[in-house]
Formats: structure tokens, C-alpha cells, sequence
């Protein structure tokens, strides 16, 4: 069967659907008709998304915590912090999921196919795309599949790979106005090693064992680093786990295309667009950036195909530099992290991270971290042939 739509979101996972509650929110573009295809059902909370952002974002009424105090601990640096701009912002997925399907319910004109899609290609002035069940046709494609990923090895990627358990204490030990980014007090053996601890009251928190390394653990190192955590540095003994997460998210210097055809009618968003940070893996929060970016264009009758800014291009500069010091062992995260957390500012640290720092931020940053290693990462980036 064929069949013909104005958009097609090939994919309904977080930037897909983030990409549609952007496009509902127009007068114009709401009319459009779009079809959503994925195999998949959203109607899981199978992740939660952490994120900082300063103004009121689009998502704000089902942020279920947010932080405005952060700690940061390593071997050598302990540091909690207030910020004055940022808040850091929690989103169990479940929550978006159903939040995006619920706007849609207004919208006849926006359909969704359980269908796993086999290509996506360009014919003519149209994007054609092929699932096991039929044909579609769209003047776009709005592609968050892996179906374009470059290819990606453990010379041009880290995996960052995580365990999190929301637990439960049974007496109030957290307190739900702080939040812990990164602690570093951890065995370092793996590679980049380290815990969050997200409260979300006195007796609930998300704590969550990370790390950035080549190759995932055995399922039973992730649980014992997290219950010797609970219990010798939360110094909880009595608690239940209300909830398992498990993820693994690629910090890839291998490159991911933007947009694809001739007439640049097939548009990657998400992880597949190159929107997972790679020297953090943090995602949601450019999504939501280009997303929006996205919707403006197609407001202005302007093509979605959006190549990145200078901006965007010199902080992909930044983002390839570290992930290669730390690819190439020239330093541990422990080591950067706690030379930036040691000597700068920690919301300029989160604005350097968000891509939203300053050039006497970008100049600080710089030189809070060992010159040569960075230099020769750096530098690295510009020779014909690098991974
Ligand atoms: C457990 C977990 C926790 C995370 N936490 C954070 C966080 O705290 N902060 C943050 O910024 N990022 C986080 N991330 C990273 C990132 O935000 C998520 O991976 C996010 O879901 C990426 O959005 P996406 O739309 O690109 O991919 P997805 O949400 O994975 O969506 C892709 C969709 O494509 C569909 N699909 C795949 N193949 C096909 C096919 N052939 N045909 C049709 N559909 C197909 C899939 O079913 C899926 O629904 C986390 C990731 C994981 C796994």
C-alpha cells in the first residue's frame, strides 16, 4: 500500500516525538498531515532524562525534580555549588511519552504506524519511505532510526554505560534541594568512573553508577558498585529499589550526517543527527535546540536542513578534543573533570557543556586543564584521515 503525508517521523523515541509536540505547537504546521512510525509502543518508562537548561523549557510541566544546588566530588575536589541561571532538570520518559500522545489525541490528521522500516530514500522531489508493511511518501523525512549510523569502533568511540537505581530509604537521608553531578570517589579501574545521586524527596533518589569505557561490565559489577555505594557512602542500610534502569549511549567521534539526498529531504534528528553530545553523551537538551530550530525553518516555508553553525562547529572542535583525550588515555576523566571543577567556575562549566559559554569562559576552561594533551588531541582534529 502507498500512501502520501507531508512529514513523515521515522521513529518515535525522544526526538521524534519531541520534534511533533514542537510542530503542534504552530498553527500552520499542526494542519500538516505526519505519520509516526516505529514498531514500538511508547508506553514505557524505560529512561529518564537529565538535562540543564536556564529559561522555562517547552517540557517543564512534567519535570518531576529540579535542582538548583549541584556537588561535585573527586579524589581531590569537593565542591557544591548554586547556581544562579541553570537548574538541572529531570524527565522520566514515561511521563514525555504520554504527555507528546496525549497533545496528539487533538490531531486527526496525525497517524501512527507500528512498523518497523526497512529504508528511507530520496525519488524525485520526494522522501520515500519503505517499511514491511507498506510505502510512504513526505516531502520530508524526520529520520531518529539507526538505519544511517556511521560505523562505529573502539577507535573513534567510548561507550558510556550505566546502571541507575531509584531507591527508597526507609528514614529520610536526602536532601531533595541538592544534587550530586558527578562523584568521582570511585575505583577508576574500568576507565571514567562515577555516581549520580538525583534526590527527589527525603527518602527517594536516583542514584546511578557511570562510566565511559571501551567495552560494558558483567551485570553483576554494575549491582555490587552500587550497593557497596548505597551503603558505605550513602550510608543507607535499609532501602528498596523502586525502579531499574539500564543504558548504554554512544560518545562517537565517527560522523553523523545532519540530512541526507540530493534535495536534502531526509533529516536525522536525535542520536542519529549527531545530537548526542560526544564528550558527555547527554542528548535532550539538544534535541529540543534543534527541534525548534526545525520548526522555525519550516514556519518561514525555509528548508530543515540545517548544517551545524560556526558555533556549533568549533564546540564539535571541543567535544572531539576531549573525547580523544580520553580515547587515547592521555588523561582520565577524573583528571579533567576535577581540573575544571578545581579551578573554575561550575556554572561556566555547565555552560561550556550545553554549548552556551563565552569566549573568557571558553579561554578559563581552557586553561584550568593540562595544556599538552589537549594540544595534541587538538590538533589531531585538523590532519586529513583521523578516525
Ligand atoms: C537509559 C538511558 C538514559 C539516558 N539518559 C539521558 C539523560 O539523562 N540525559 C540525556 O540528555 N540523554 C540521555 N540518554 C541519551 C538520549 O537522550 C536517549 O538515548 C534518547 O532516547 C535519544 O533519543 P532519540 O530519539 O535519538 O533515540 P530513541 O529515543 O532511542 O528513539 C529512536 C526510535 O527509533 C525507533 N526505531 C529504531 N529502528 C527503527 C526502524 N527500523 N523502524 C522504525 N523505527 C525504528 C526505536 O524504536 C525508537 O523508538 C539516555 C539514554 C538511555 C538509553
Amino acid at each position: 500500500m502507498k500512501e502520501n503525508f507531508d512529514y513523515i517521523i521515522a521513529g518515535s523515541g525522544m526526538a521524534g516525538l519531541s520534534l511533533l509536540y514542537h510542530l503542534l505547537q504552530d498553527e500552520v504546521l499542526s494542519k500538516k498531515d505526519i505519520v509516526v512510525i516505529d514498531p514500538v509502543n511508547k508506553n514505557t518508562n524505560d529512561r529518564t532524562w537529565c538535562f540543564w537548561e536556564k529559561e522555562p523549557g517547552p517540557f517543564d510541566a512534567i519535570v518531576c525534580q529540579q535542582w538548583q544546588t549541584l556537588q561535585f566530588f573527586s579524589h581531590d575536589v569537593s565542591r557544591e555549588f548554586k547556581m544562579k541561571e541553570y537548574r538541572y532538570k529531570m524527565i522520566q520518559s514515561g511521563d514525555f511519552y504520554a504527555h507528546v500522545l496525549k497533545e496528539v489525541e487533538k490531531y486527526s490528521n496525525v497517524v501512527f504506524r507500528n512498523e518497523k522500516i526497512a529504508a528511507i530514500e530520496e525519488k524525485g522531489n520526494k522522501a520515500v519511505v519503505t517499511t514491511d508493511a507498506g510505502e510512504y511518501t513526505g516531502t520530508y523525512v524526520f529520520n531518529s532510526t539507526g538505519l544511517f549510523h556511521p560505523v562505529m569502533n573502539k577507535e573513534n568511540t567510548l561507550l558510556q554505560h550505566f546502571m541507575g537505581w531509584f531507591i527508597k530509604s526507609s528514614t529520610p537521608v536526602f536532601n531533595s534541594e541538592i544534587g550530586t553531578l558527578m562523584d568521582f570517589r570511585l575505583n577508576q579501574q574500568h576507565g571514567t568512573t562515577f555516581m549520580y545521586v538525583l534526590p527527589t524527596s527525603s527518602t527517594e533518589a536516583l542514584v546511578e553508577y557511570t562510566l565511559f569505557s571501551p567495552e560494558t561490565l558483567k551485570e553483576e559489577d554494575y549491582i555490587s558498585e552500587l550497593e557497596k555505594y548505597i551503603s558505605e557512602r550513602l550510608q543507607i542500610s535499609e532501602y528498596e529499589i523502586t525502579h531499574k534502569e539500564f543504558g548504554v549511549i554512544p560518545m562517537s567521534k565517527a560522523r553523523f550526517k545532519r540530512y541526507l539526498g540530493e534535495e536534502k529531504r531526509i533529516i536525522n534528528l536525535g542520536t542519529a543527527g549527531g545530537f548526542t553530545k560526544p564528550s558527555t553523551g547527554y542528548t535532550f537538551q539538544f534535541v529540543q535546540k534543534h527541534v525548534a530550530n526545525v520548526v522555525n525553518r519550516l514556519k518561514k516555508n525555509q528548508s530543515p536542513a540545517v548544517g551545524p553553525s560556526l558555533h556549533e562547529k568549533m564546540f564539535h572542535w571541543y567535544d572531539m578534543t576531549l573525547l580523544d583525550v580520553l580515547l587515547t588515555n592521555k588523561l582520565s576523566g577524573e583528571q579533567i573533570f576535577s581540573s575544571l571543577f578545581g579551578k573554575v567556575a561550575p556554572e561556566s562549566i555547565l555552560a561550556f557543556l550545553a554549548n552556551e559559554s563565552n569566549f573568557w569562559e571558553e579561554l578559563k576552561i581552557r586553561n584550568s586543564v593540562p595544556v599538552l594533551p589537549f594540544v595534541t588531541s587538538g590538533m589531531k582534529q585538523f590532519l586529513p584521515g583521523k578516525p
